[in-house]
């Protein structure tokens, strides 16, 4: 008798839970408009909402008004926020666009999420290689090919028809659903920071969970992120002569400015990727076996990787190695030098004044400010052994720093179980190797538990040519965010 009591509690419970999720009508109603999502998604991509170029800006302002338009359609409890000014390099001062946030639901027996993405985009021209119009939303073969598509239009338009489909079958959201829209994310989500501090105690007060879906897979497998990389940026300038020279007069008469800039970053990292800077890597954690576990499981492919980036060899020959190293390790990149000569011809020019431009990539525990005065000790250091007369100037100009969850988190276990149930797979636990700066704002001003929760494919091209999202993952993203909202409110303890 007892285990059939048991039994009746248990199924009782389940029936609850199943019955209360309308699953398969919410699945049904995504795929009967899915039509109708791809048309948005097309009316989104026309507008060139790109954040770099000043002469977008109208178009980018147009952009966050259809953001603010739609999400008052849905019934939205809607906030356009001024986030100040941008001065710009001829001094004159144009608005920043305007952040648009929104709430459905205001349940205090229920758990609040806060979805974060953005809408302006970087820069696209077909005459960059592009095979289609990068602002007409074009279907290849199930692909869906425009700038903006997955990067990341295609995601926060996902996450507004989820909330959208709840509505349309009038049933109840399981959490209460808060956006955070912005239009500045890839010049660096200007004004973003200052609002995030003024709103913690505000439009923050009731989230309890932020989710960014701002990120791609790793391969074809779903994933979840628990890790971003952080950056920081420098310029070491040398600074000679009053002004440039020529080589066959002045050749031999100087130490070029150019030679002692070239000296000073070659001990920066060597041949096979060891950082060179006394201390840097010293703050880095030690990567563990279960965290090389997680690594083996990812179905990253080291061949597939080396085609589609054109190389024959690697830096590491086995792939968690390799993964490690984009993800948990830092890493320096030299990225360019100012005021070299770099046009094509033979000029035999002794450039006066030179700037380099390179970054390390940050990963737990190091801390910016830190790695900042670790390099430039070490560049002057090495500068001064050249004995040169010029002068050296070494600037941190971005200390962004990483980002990093607990793969175990009751908010990834609700990930894991929504892609389960979406995609009938395990998600592969994945970290990226770029920086998402806001990550790491979010969790520092707001305490609040974060997680990037991506339905971008592995080979979208964000911020390249031919960027797309197909429109398998676009659907099916719409319906693992529908599922993860339920999950999400199954959550016992914040
Ligand atoms: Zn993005």
């Amino acid at each position: 008798m007892r285990c059939v009591c048991v039994c009746v509690v248990v199924l009782v419970a389940l029936g609850v839970r199943v019955n209360s999720f309308k699953f398969k009508e919410l699945m049904d109603y995504v795929d009967k408009h899915q039509e109708e999502y791809v048309q948005t998604l097309r009316d989104w991509v026309s507008i060139e909402s790109d954040s770099s170029d000043v002469t977008k800006r109208a178009e980018l302002q147009r952009m966050m008004g259809v953001v603010e338009e739609k999400l008052r359609m849905m019934k939205g409890n809607v906030d356009v926020m001024d986030v100040g000014t941008q001065r710009l390099a001829d001094g004159s001062i144009i608005p920043l666009p305007k952040v648009v946030t929104a709430e459905f639901g205001d349940d205090v027996n229920k758990h609040t999420v806060c979805v974060y993405g953005h809408v302006d985009i970087q820069p696209a021209r077909r005459e960059d290689g592009w095979a289609t119009d990068p602002y007409n939303l074009t279907e290849i073969k199930g692909n869906l090919y425009g700038r903006g598509a997955s990067d990341n239009k295609g995601p926060v338009l996902a996450w507004i028809h989820a909330v959208e489909a709840y509505k349309a079958l009038d049933i109840e959201l399981p959490v209460n659903v808060k956006f955070l829209i912005e239009g500045m994310e890839e010049t660096g989500s200007n004004g973003l920071d200052a609002l995030v501090e003024a709103q913690k105690d505000k439009f923050f007060s009731d989230v309890d969970y932020i989710i960014i879906s701002d990120c791609i897979w790793k391969s074809t497998r779903p994933a979840l992120t628990y890790g971003t990389r952080g950056n920081c940026y420098f310029s070491a300038q040398v600074e000679g002569p009053k002004q440039d020279l020529h080589s066959g007069v002045d050749g031999g008469a100087v130490i070029e400015p150019m030679t002692d800039l070239i000296g000073i970053l070659d001990t920066l990292i060597s041949a096979s990727g060891q950082i060179l800077i006394p201390g840097v890597a010293d703050a880095v954690t030690n990567f563990t076996e279960e965290e090389r576990k997680l690594y083996e499981q990812v179905g990253f492919n080291l061949e597939t990787y080396k085609s589609t980036i054109g190389v024959d060899r690697l830096m590491y020959d086995n792939k968690v190695d390799l993964l490690a190293h984009l993800w948990r390790f830092p890493t320096v990149s030299i990225h360019g030098i100012e005021g070299a000569f770099s046009s094509p011809g033979t000029k035999t020019v002794i450039p006066a004044k030179v700037t380099a431009k390179f970054s390390i990539r940050q990963v737990p525990n190091m801390e910016p400010a830190v790695v900042e005065k670790q390099v430039t000790d070490h560049l002057h250091a090495v500068f001064e052994r050249r004995k040169s007369p010029n002068k050296l100037k070494v600037n941190m100009i971005i200390g962004a720093k990483p980002w990093i969850a607990d793969p175990k988190h009751a908010l990834y276990e609700a990930g894991k179980r929504a892609v389960k149930r979406v995609f009938h797979v395990e998600p592969e636990m994945i970290r990226e190797g770029g920086t998402i700066p806001i990550a790491r704002t979010f969790q520092d001003v707001t305490e609040k538990y974060i997680i990037m929760l991506p339905i971008g494919g592995f080979d979208d091209g964000l911020h390249s040519q031919n960027e797309k999202i197909s429109r398998y993952n676009y659907i099916e993203g719409t319906k693992l965010f529908i599922t993860y909202l339920q999950e999400v409110s199954l959550i016992k303890e914040n």
